[in-house]
């Protein structure tokens, strides 16, 4: 158990980004809510409007107007889900900090199993996802798959099926605070500053209310930033796929000039063909892999906030998340 808190900062922060999504943040708050007064202690609950285009942040404002332990920061335009959650990172002043979805998908009645083991000194709880019953056929399976391919890419070892639920340590929050990489995928940079982790198991439940903010588009994005951020393997499996190809084509090139020595007239355009679009295709495939990472690297040379902050409710340090610098 960390020192006790001082003056009226909060024990725990509950951090929940939300888009668009008026449906359920009553009963999101509600449930929030109840769960945190059973643990007896101070804590808040930040909302992340993540630049909703629906009656999102009217609704937060109302919540924080009957319930002082409610803040808020309404980011300038939709950043996404993992800069959305930075930003609560960036806000928090607990000593525990939560992250939970604003959908109840994650339920907040686990909330005290994590605080549990946070008491026994783990410093990052995550929720790891035993059923995941309500959601399609094609979710689930693209999530099993993208688990195991991270696991495999990844130096670091990322544990499969664990979302963005979690508790973390505030050392661990401060570590993420000093993270400045614009392609985040937080639940690897948790990973990745290491500390004293566990998992807590739960059932993900279905979306309360609402649609889900993740379409297909958006689901391939967040793989692939998964995974450039946290590999190099696909640039050098481009180098080997070169290797591979440039070693089969002069394999073929001696085959086929003995064949032509022999007087056996090379026939036949439909091979050369066939290798054009093979030999055209991996190319890309290359070129297009390293775009990938040239295209994150131009991003983060830029160096521009990772988001803005449109409005705020009940928070005094409004530039907290903007002030990231870079030490180089
Ligand atoms: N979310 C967000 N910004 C986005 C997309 C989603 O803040 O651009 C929030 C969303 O409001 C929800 C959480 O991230 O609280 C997870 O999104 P969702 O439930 O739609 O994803 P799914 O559970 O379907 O993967
Ligand atoms: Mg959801």
């Amino acid at each position: 158990m960390p020192a006790a808190v001082k003056g009226s900062a909060p024990l725990y922060s509950v951090i929940v980004p939300a888009y668009n999504e008026q449906e359920v943040l009553g009963v999101c708050h509600a449930e929030l809510r109840g769960v945190m007064d059973a643990t007896g202690k101070p804590y808040e609950i930040i909302f992340v409007d993540d630049g909703s285009t629906d009656r999102t942040p009217e609704i937060i404002a109302t919540l924080a107007r009957h319930d002082r332990r409610v803040r808020a920061i309404g980011l300038s335009r939709n950043f996404g889900h993992q800069v959305a959650i930075t930003a609560g990172l960036d806000f928090a002043r607990g000593q525990a900090v939560i992250v939970i979805d604003a959908d109840l998908q994650d339920p907040p009645s686990v909330i005290p199993k994590l605080i549990a083991r946070w008491e026994q000194g783990w410093e990052v709880v995550y929720g790891r996802r035993t059923r995941r019953e309500s959601e399609s056929v094609f979710k689930r399976g693209s999530a099993w798959l993208f688990y195991r391919f991270l696991r495999f890419l990844a130096g670091v070892p990322i544990p499969p099926d664990a979302g963005d639920f979690r508790l973390i340590d505030r050392k661990v929050c401060e570590a993420l605070k000093a993270m400045p990489e614009r392609h985040r995928f937080v639940r690897g940079l948790v990973s990745w500053s290491g500390f004293r982790q566990c998992e807590v198991p739960y059932e993900r439940r279905p979306r309360r209310a609402g649609t889900s903010k993740y379409p297909l588009l958006k689901m391939i994005a967040f793989a692939m930033d998964a995974v450039t951020s946290f590999s190099h393997k696909p640039l050098r499996a481009a180098t080997f796929l070169g290797l591979a190809a440039s070693a089969g084509g002069f394999a073929y090139l001696l085959y086929s000039i003995i064949r032509y020595a022999a007087g056996l007239a090379v026939e036949g355009w439909t091979s050369l063909v066939a290798l054009l679009i093979i030999f055209n295709g991996i190319l890309f495939l290359v070129i297009g892999i390293m775009g990938e990472y040239l295209g994150r690297i131009y991003d983060e040379v830029k160096a521009r906030p990772l988001y803005i902050v449109g409005r705020t409710i009940g928070i005094e340090n409004k530039t907290s998340g903007t002030a990231r610098k870079r030490t180089r």
